[in-house]
């Protein structure tokens, strides 16, 4: 017995979905002609849809799970359950005027024209703050629209904002946060809801790990307490002697977030030779 999933045949997150498989070790092919593959070593099926389309997929039952946006599952309105998100495919569902104008609160929005891909996420944002817009549902290059004169606003997704930028625009709400999200569907056997917990401690691992740096660092032996103190580690941080008398070697894992701060602090205590490398997979 094989779980499916489905996964973006081509755009913004199927190299990111493919890399996940991969990075899992799960060996597929690339499916950039199929309309699914088999994994060779693991009981996976992956079908390559429409992101619009996987929601309804997911929920219907002919795939087991996905990978979406945030953004497409709450515009669907699916009956599909949120397993975990993924962290990438990040972007922002927002409200965009022309530069020119001034702007000051939604309910500058009052009797305006949005347009939109998104109407189900806009409209439910326009009621809960009781503004009465006209929302134009159109399909794509929303960003030309009010330039045309189709809408006096619009609402879309932004990662770096220069599409924005580049039509005239300037981004005043921002109405969702989304990220790519493992979904799954409600009926799942006993046996996949299993599969679907081993592809998820994969996940988990390299999740964890994308965020996680190895640290290695020399420090004279009168300071290990103070540079152990600054370092989480996954225990403790690991201490082990140099060849040099009076010298040591600390190893820990901290987090991306976090690591220049640490080694302004861990150089202003001593340490010397810092390395900082990635890691592959981090199982708990
Ligand atoms: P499809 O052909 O599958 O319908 P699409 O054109 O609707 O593709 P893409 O532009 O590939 O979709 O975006 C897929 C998803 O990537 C979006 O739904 C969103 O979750 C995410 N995403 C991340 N950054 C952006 C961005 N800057 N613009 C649009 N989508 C983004
Ligand atoms: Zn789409």
């Amino acid at each position: 017995m094989n779980l499916k999933m489905a996964i973006q045949k081509s755009g913004r997150l199927h190299d990111d979905s493919m890399r996940l498989l991969r990075e899992c070790g799960i060996k597929i092919s690339n499916g950039i002609n199929q309309l699914k593959t088999t994994a060779s070593n693991f009981p996976l099926e992956v079908f390559f849809f429409r992101d619009d389309d996987i929601p309804q997929y997911v929920e219907d039952g002919v795939a087991d799970i996905g990978i979406v946006g945030e953004n497409v599952i709450l515009e669907k309105g699916k009956k599909v359950k949120t397993i975990a998100p993924l962290g990438f495919g990040k972007c922002r569902l927002s409200v965009a005027v022309s530069k020119e104008k001034e702007y000051r609160s939604v309910q500058d929005l009052q009797g305006k024209r949005i347009a939109t891909s998104y109407p189900v996420i806009v409209k439910r944002f326009l009621e809960e703050r009781r503004v009465q817009a006209d929302i134009h549902e159109i399909s794509g290059s929303v960003e030309i629209a009010p330039g045309i004169g189709l809408a006096d606003a619009i609402c879309d997704l932004v990662s770096s904002g220069s599409t924005l930028f580049m039509n005239g625009l300037k981004e005043v709400e921002v109405i969702l946060k989304s990220e790519a999200l493992l979904v799954g569907s409600n009926g799942l056997t006993p046996p996949q809801e299993q599969l679907l917990q081993q592809l998820c401690f994969r996940i988990n691992a390299v999740k964890r790990a994308q965020s996680a740096r190895y640290i290695l660092l020399n420090a004279p032996n009168d300071r290990i307490g103070e540079i152990c103190s600054l370092l989480p580690g996954m225990k403790s941080p690991t201490v082990l002697p140099l060849a040099e008398a009076g010298w040591s070697s600390v190893h820990a894992v901290v987090n991306e977030d976090d690591f220049w701060e640490i080694i302004e602090n861990l150089k202003a205590n001593g340490a010397q030779g810092i390395l900082v490398v990635p890691i592959e997979k981090m199982i708990l």
